[in-house]
């Protein structure tokens, strides 16, 4: 089977914890990532007898609001069922999820070029925590189980296996996370695991329309982790295939310190589950004008927002700042108050995305036309940039407050650069004899003695004496 040219398939099932404050069927708070354990349980998430599950409204709408943005179809009937197992972080002995009837199907999520089918999303309940004194589970001597996870809400949402490369899963997790959090639907970080791509992947023959078996990744929590480990998983595929061996369908973990995929499990197959219609809870029957006010309500969505400003900006600069909605509010609200479309598109990604600070549109604007206009320096833009986005005043303000100019005087600019052609004499007769890169060294002299200097005018005051 050598020099066989294989295609890569990849589904996408992505839990993500949606903004609530308490959990999916009981009152209990959502508990801080540092709550000491155990202490955001009550009787109907621990499963104790006689209680009844009631369904969280605020999860209900985040999970609509998300099939609405994915362009699901929301059927009028839905329904939550028990899916049984027996695990210790599973108080109750089952799970309720939703398995024939969820909340939302057929919906799709444009990536680019390539359009990826939803196949549903529906909401659950999360597990406990298990921890494992000693590291991993068969050195473990004890283990210990957290329960202030189990019942906190969860939607999943399942692709259908759409995707050709770990670069297409990446910018498809990469582009739901956005699209989260512009809908306000969750916080959708990763690293807390709010958000938890979980990519099944097959291979197959190029051209076959057949499905290859596939296996399941767990335990990734970043970005890359999914890149990487999804590389991994389809070389090793492709070894298992072409030594003549055969797929097993599986689950398998991630080892973050090994950069390697590990079975974990055999794959359950949903009779499995013995899932049935939780009988606690009645089906629930959707009102449409609710669901048509939640529709209305959706702010503009990422992909929307990036194609109207790249009619404004270079792609790459578009995409960057229509990835997030807050940088993307304050980009249009400066350019609303008269600022230069590409120098604010500039200032907030190189200058705003990493402060992760923001400051109003009218105060950006302002600090652009400042620096622009040369009255003061970049350096000087940025201290007042920070000043402003934590205390709220005006740059005009602080730049007078703090005397904040920059020399752009001609002949103030002449004096300096005369002082330091006389300081430098080897540099400037190395410009002078063709060496152009001195210049830089005459420059870094100049700025050296005088910070504030306009570098721009400096460097035409610097050549025209050297020339
Ligand atoms: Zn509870």
């Amino acid at each position: 089977m050598r020099g066989v040219d294989w295609e890569v398939v990849i589904g996408m099932e992505v839990h993500v914890q949606p903004r609530t404050r308490s959990k999916m069927f009981c009152g209990c708070a959502i508990a801080e990532l540092n709550a000491p354990p155990n202490t955001h349980v009550c009787e109907v998430c621990l499963g104790l007898p006689g209680v009844l599950p009631v369904p969280n409204q605020a999860a209900v709408e985040a999970c609509l609001k998300t099939a609405l943005a994915l362009n699901c179809e929301i059927p009028r009937h839905t329904k939550f069922d028990r899916k049984n197992y027996m695990y210790p972080d599973l108080p109750k002995g089952y799970q309720i999820s939703q398995y024939d009837l969820p909340m939302s199907i057929n919906g799709r999520l444009e990536l680019g070029e390539r359009r990826v089918r939803i196949r549903r999303v529906h909401l659950e309940e999360d597990t406990g925590k298990l921890v494992h004194a000693g590291d991993k589970l068969h050195r473990a001597w004890e283990s210990y189980v957290d329960l202030n996870r189990a019942g906190v809400p969860l939607m999943e949402i399942v692709s259908e296996p759409d995707l050709r490369s770990a670069d297409e899963a990446r910018d498809y997790a990469v582009e739901l996370q956005t699209l989260l959090r512009t809908i306000g639907a969750s916080t959708a970080d990763m690293e807390r695991g709010q958000l938890r791509a979980e990519p099944n992947i097959s291979i197959r023959r190029a051209g076959s329309d057949e499905l290859g078996v596939k296996t399941e990744l767990k335990n990734i929590n970043s970005f890359r982790a999914l890149h990487r480990a999804i590389n991994f998983e389809v070389e090793r595929q492709k070894e298992v295939l072409e030594s003549g061996g055969a797929v097993v369908q599986e689950t398998r973990g991630w080892s973050e310190a090994e950069q390697r995929t590990f079975s974990q499990r055999s794959k359950e197959f949903a009779e499995d589950y013995r899932y049935f219609p939780e009988p606690d809870i009645p089906p629930l029957e959707l009102d449409r004008a609710w669901i048509e006010e939640l529709r209305a309500a959706l702010p503009e969505l990422p992909s929307l927002r990036r194609s109207r400003l790249a009619g404004q900006l270079p792609v790459g600069l578009a995409n960057a700042i229509g990835a997030d909605r807050e940088l993307a509010d304050l980009y249009e609200s400066a350019v609303a108050k008269g600022a230069p479309a590409l120098a604010t598109a500039n200032w907030i990604v190189n200058e705003v995305a990493p402060t992760g600070k923001l400051t109003s549109g009218a105060n950006l604007a302002e600090l652009i036309r400042l620096v622009d206009g040369g009255a003061i320096t970049r350096d000087q833009a940025r201290e007042a940039y920070l000043e402003s986005a934590d205390t709220g005043r005006t740059p005009a303000e602080i730049v007078t407050e703090h005397g904040y100019t920059q020399v752009s005087d001609e002949s103030e600019l002449r004096v300096l650069a005369e002082a330091v052609i006389d300081a430098n004499p080897k540099a400037t007769a190395d410009f002078r004899a063709g060496k152009k890169q001195a210049l830089q060294a005459l420059m870094a002299d100049l700025r050296k003695r005088a910070p504030h200097a306009n570098p721009k005018a400096a460097n035409e005051v610097l050549a025209k004496l050297l020339g």
